[in-house]
């Protein structure tokens, strides 16, 4: 018996909810798990990913539909706002066809669409469809209030090293420092990506909900701040069950990734070492550090005399020199793709190495695992922040200046993080969050209880507020 039956709803009334994701890890795992999570308490769910490649687990109550991305032949994408363009045409025209087919298929129409942040044209282009909108932000609410007041023109881009924040911060963010906003803040990587970052919030007032894969316990100051604005729901961490509540069986994993996890290497090499004993190290799907970072990490890595078991993407192996390859041989492990929620949960993982993307920083927090931070762009300057200064989980390799870190810096980051009273202190505040992260999601939880009221609210608009 589903959940939604136990609650004495009818079956007729199922809610039936459409999803779209935008085409990078990140944003289409934590999409990915909200939607096992609405299936699992009786909704019909049907999600559009951008990609196919490496489905490593099926879940067959979920249908899932491929959309693509690419350019047309002969089409010239120079610009945000024409990448951006492109997926927006791509991405409606396959949400018409599914809308399309649902119906002639069951007769049904979809209730809701949830979409991506990023795609600030859904919520119109929901209503228009006479669907109700829900907007998915898939980073925290830290970013989402930097965002929003980029958006609304109080924070001027760039922000110029040495600016007073507390003029336009709300005290509800603890950020002084320039280097630890968002890093395009003050360093746009490319012409316009600021815009679509603040574009996200265009239509976010005329959303029907409002969700962020975050939890409450990790920031609620901001998260209070927020709800002033807009009535928002907390739903995460979406990371999959058995990680956090364990009440999905079997779910392991997100289900489908961009690249092949080498799983079954990296579990028997780890099962060889001692507790705690490895320190692993990833910079997520996306970055690509430069030759002179790679350098300082593998020799800081080796130096530290810790065993490690570092992902280094194909794309990105040409930066390893022979000399390291074949020093670190004993100690180190180097793979193109991990399954990381598995690496993270192992017992001989003692700490983590990372860029601080978001949904890393989650799975390290539900998994109680101290880190060291070595944030990059985006939102990772500020998560690194929050990690080391806010949760006390981690520590900095380097304060705000990636470009100019040792070798001596990373041996000592992993010393601090590995040993000694630091280390007992991350690990206790670790503990605590990792506790309340499963808390969050446990039955009667507050991202339980609001992804609940959500399917309430489909079944009983009137319970809306
Ligand atoms: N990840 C993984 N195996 C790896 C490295 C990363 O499964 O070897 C996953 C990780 O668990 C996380 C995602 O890739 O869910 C990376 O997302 P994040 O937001 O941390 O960073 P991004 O890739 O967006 O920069």
């Amino acid at each position: 018996m589903t959940q939604m039956e136990n609650n004495g709803e009818s079956k007729a009334k199922k809610p039936n909810i459409l999803l779209i994701s935008l085409p990078y890890q990140g944003h289409i795992s934590p999409m990915m798990q909200f939607a096992k999570r609405l299936s699992s308490k009786g909704a019909r769910v049907t999600i559009i990913t951008p990609f196919s490649a490496n489905v490593i687990s099926d879940n067959n109550s979920i249908n899932i539909e491929y959309v693509s991305y690419d350019h047309e032949e002969g089409q010239v994408v120079l610009t945000v706002e024409d990448y951006m363009a492109n997926i927006e045409k791509r991405a409606s025209d396959k949400l018409v066809q599914v809308m399309e087919k649902q119906r002639s298929s069951c007769g049904r129409a979809f209730d809701v669409l949830v979409h991506d942040s990023l795609l600030p044209w859904g919520v119109d282009f929901g209503h228009e469809h006479g669907l109700r909108v829900a907007v998915f932000f898939t980073q925290p609410c830290a970013i989402s209030a930097i965002l929003y007041l980029v958006h609304r023109g109080v924070i001027k881009c760039p922000v110029e090293e040495g600016t007073d924040l507390s003029s336009f911060l709300p005290d509800e963010i603890p950020i002084s420092h320039v280097k630890d906003l968002p890093y395009d803040l003050y360093h746009e990587r490319y012409p316009g990506s600021v815009d679509m970052m603040g574009n996200q919030f265009l239509n976010v007032h005329n959303a029907d909900w409002i969700f962020f894969n975050t939890f409450l316990g990790l920031e609620d100051e901001v998260v209070n701040w927020l709800s002033s604005k807009w009535k928002i729901m907390t739903i995460g961490p979406s990371v999959p069950s058995m990680f956090l509540d364990k009440r999905l069986a079997d779910d392991r994993d997100y289900g489908l990734s961009l690249f092949k996890p080498e799983g079954e290497a990296c579990i028997k090499w780890l099962d060889e070492k001692d507790t705690d004993s490895v320190v692993y190290v990833s910079f997520g799907s996306l970055a690509n550090l430069v030759q002179d970072q790679m350098d300082e990490i593998a020799w800081g890595l080796l130096n530290s005399e810790c065993n490690f078991l570092w992902v280094v993407r194909d794309t990105e192996k040409s930066k390893l020199s022979e000399k390291f390859i074949e020093e670190s041989a004993d100690r180190g492990l180097i793979v193109n793709w991990c399954p990381q929620l598995e690496v993270l949960a192992h017992d001989a993982v003692g700490s983590f190495m990372t860029h601080c993307g978001w949904n890393s920083t989650l799975e390290a927090l539900s998994l109680g695992v101290p880190m060291m931070v070595l944030p990059q762009w985006t939102d990772q300057t500020t998560n690194a922040k929050y990690i080391v200064d806010v949760w006390k989980t981690g520590v900095r390799v380097k304060a705000h200046d990636k470009e100019s870190i040792t070798r001596e810096d990373i041996t000592k980051s992993v010393k601090d993080v590995m040993e000694g009273t630091k280390r007992e202190e991350l690990k206790t505040n670790a503990l605590k969050l990792k506790e309340m992260a499963i808390e969050a999601m446990s039955e009667g939880g507050s991202s339980d209880k609001n992804i609940d009221d959500f399917i309430s609210e489909i079944v009983n608009p009137t319970t809306s507020t």
